[in-house]
C-alpha cells in the first residue's frame, strides 16, 4: 500500500527532517504509480504530482512527524482539494425541485433515482415524484415502478407515449398540483454515446429546465468514465456527477479524473445495489480511499496534536505561575521559525501562533519583533510590566523600529498572556484543541 511505499522511500531520510528534491522525486514516483493503479487518468496524475512537488519542496518537518508522513498528508490534502474540498449539496430550493438523470445505459440511473428519492424522503422529509422517461424498453418503466414501490414513493408513467418532453412536462404539472417537492426524471441511456441519445436528453433538459442535471457514471469503467463524462458535459453542461458501483474494492480514481477533466462536483456515490447504498460524496474520504491510507492521515493528525500538547503543557506550567514573559515569547518565535512554513504552522503554537496570525507573517514580520525583544533589557523581558513610555521610546530607538510597532508588540503580548491565562483553566485536551483550531 502507498503509505508503506512512502515509508520506504523515506528510509534514507530518517533523522534529517527535511523534504528534499531527491526524496520528493522518489516518493512522487510512488504516488504516481498508486494513482495510476487507482485508475486515475495519466495526465491528471502527472499534473497532480507536479503540484505536490511544488508544495513539498523545502518544507521543514515537525519533530513529531516523519517526513514520509508529512508527505502523505500533503498528498492527501492536495487530493482532497482537487476533488473539490468539501461536499456539495443539491439545489432543492424550488417547489418542486426538478432533477434530471443522465448517463449511459447500465450506469445505474434508475437505481440511483430510487436511492436518491429514499434519501430525500427519509432525511429531508421531501415528497418525491419519480418520472419514467426511459420509454424504449417496457422493462425500464417496470423497473422504475418496482424501485418506487421499494422506497415508498410515487411514480409517474405514460404507457405508450414515446414523447419524453411531453411526459416530463405532464409529470411536473402533476407535481405542482399535488405538492410534490422533488421531481426526479429517469431517462434512457445507450451503451455508448450517440447523437440520438444526446439530442433527446438535451432537448429534455431545455424543455424542463431542471434545477439539477446529474450525470451518472459507473466508476468501474475507468478511463471510459472520463471520456463519457466529458462528452455528456460538453452537450449538457450538467451540475453534478454521481459515481456508482463504488462498492467492493473499486479504488475510485475515476472520481479524481472526472472532477479534474470536467470541473463539476461529484455529489453522490452509489455503493451497492440496495436502495440504502448511497452516500454524499466527501472529497476527503475519497482521498483516503484512493491512497488506501486512512490510518496514516489520522496518525499524522495525532502527531500534530501530540506536538501541541507538549507545547501546551510546558506553557501551562508557566502560566499557572503567571511567569510567561518575553523570554518565552522569543523562544516560541524561534520554535516557529525553525519549523519553517510559518503561515501554516503558526496556528499550532498555543497563544503565540494566534497572536502572530493577525500579522502578515513572513520572516520579515519576525525580524521586527525579534529586534524589539532584543532591545529590551533582561529585566524588561522577564517583567514586561515595567516597560513604561520612556523605556518604549528607548526600545524603539534601539531596535530601529517605530514606537507604534513596540506598542503593537506589547499589546499582542498582553493579549496572548490574557488568552493563555484563560486557557490555563482548561484541561490539556481542550487546550490542544484550541491551539489546533
Ligand atoms: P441504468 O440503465 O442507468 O438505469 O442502470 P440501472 O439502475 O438499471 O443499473 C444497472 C445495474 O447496475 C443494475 O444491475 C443495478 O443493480 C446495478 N447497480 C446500480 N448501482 C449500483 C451500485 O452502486 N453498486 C452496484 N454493485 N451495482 C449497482
Ligand atoms: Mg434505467
Amino acid at each position: 500500500n502507498l503509505s508503506e511505499r512512502l515509508e520506504r522511500s523515506f528510509k534514507i531520510l530518517k533523522g534529517e527532517g527535511k523534504i528534499t528534491e531527491i526524496n520528493v522525486a522518489e516518493t512522487l514516483k510512488d504516488v504516481r504509480r498508486a494513482l495510476l493503479d487507482a485508475d486515475v487518468n495519466y495526465k491528471v496524475a502527472k499534473q497532480f504530482t507536479d503540484t505536490v512537488k511544488q508544495k513539498a519542496m523545502g518544507m521543514n518537518v515537525l519533530t513529531a512527524i516523519k517526513p514520509s508522513q508529512l508527505m502523505v498528508k500533503i498528498v492527501h490534502d492536495e487530493l482532497t482539494e482537487l476533488m473539490g474540498g468539501k461536499a456539495v449539496e443539491l439545489n432543492l430550493e424550488n417547489r418542486p425541485a426538478i432533477i434530471l438523470m443522465s448517463g449511459l445505459q447500465g450506469s445505474g440511473k434508475t437505481t440511483f433515482t430510487g436511492k436518491l428519492a429514499k434519501m430525500l424522503k427519509d432525511r429531508q422529509h421531501k415528497k418525491p415524484l419519480l418520472v419514467a422517461c426511459d420509454v424504449y424498453r417496457p422493462a425500464a418503466i417496470e423497473q422504475l415502478k418496482v424501485v418506487a414501490e421499494t422506497v415508498g414513493v410515487d411514480v409517474y408513467t405514460e404507457e405508450g407515449n414515446k414523447n419524453v418532453v411531453e411526459i416530463a412536462q405532464n409529470a411536473i404539472r402533476k407535481a405542482k398540483q399535488e405538492s410534490y417537492t422533488v421531481v426526479i426524471v429517469d431517462t434512457a441511456g445507450r451503451l455508448a454515446v450517440d447523437e440520438e441519445m444526446m439530442n433527446e436528453i438535451s432537448n429534455l433538459k431545455q424543455a424542463i429546465n431542471p434545477d439539477e442535471t446529474l450525470f451518472v457514471v459507473d466508476s468501474m469503467t475507468g478511463q471510459d468514465a472520463v471520456n463519457t463524462a466529458k462528452e455528456f458535459n460538453d452537450r449538457l453542461d450538467f451540475d453534478g456527477v454521481v459515481l456508482t458501483k463504488l462498492d467492493g474494492d473499486t479504488r475510485g480514481g475515476a472520481a479524481l479524473s472526472i472532477r479534474t477533466v470536467v470541473t463539476k462536483p461529484i455529489k453522490f456515490v452509489g455503493t451497492g445495489e440496495k436502495m440504502e447504498a448511497i452516500d454524499v460524496f466527501h472529497p476527503e474520504r475519497m482521498a483516503d480511499r484512493i491512497l488506501g491510507m486512512g490510518d496514516v492521515v489520522s496518525l499524522v493528525e495525532r502527531a500534530q496534536q501530540q506536538f501541541d500538547e507538549k507545547q501546551a503543557r510546558e506553557l501551562e506550567k508557566k502560566i499557572r505561575k503567571n511567569k510567561f514573559d518575553f523570554n518565552d515569547f522569543m523562544a516560541q518565535i524561534q520554535q516557529i521559525k525553525k519549523m519553517g512554513n510559518i503561515k501554516e504552522l503558526a496556528g499550532m503554537i498555543p497563544g503565540v501562533g494566534k497572536a502572530l496570525k493577525d500579522v502578515d507573517i513572513d520572516d520579515n514580520a519576525f525580524k521586527g519583533i525579534e529586534a524589539i525583544i532584543n532591545s529590551m533589557t533582561p529585566k524588561e523581558r522577564s517583567n514586561p510590566d515595567i516597560i513604561n513610555q520612556s523605556r518604549k521610546i528607548r526600545i524603539a530607538k534601539g531596535s530601529g523600529t517605530k514606537l507604534e510597532e513596540v506598542n503593537r508588540l506589547l499589546k499582542q503580548f498582553d493579549q496572548t498572556k490574557k488568552m493563555m491565562k484563560m486557557v490555563s483553566g482548561m484541561d490539556k485536551g481542550k487546550m490542544a484543541q484550541m491551539a489546533a483550531a
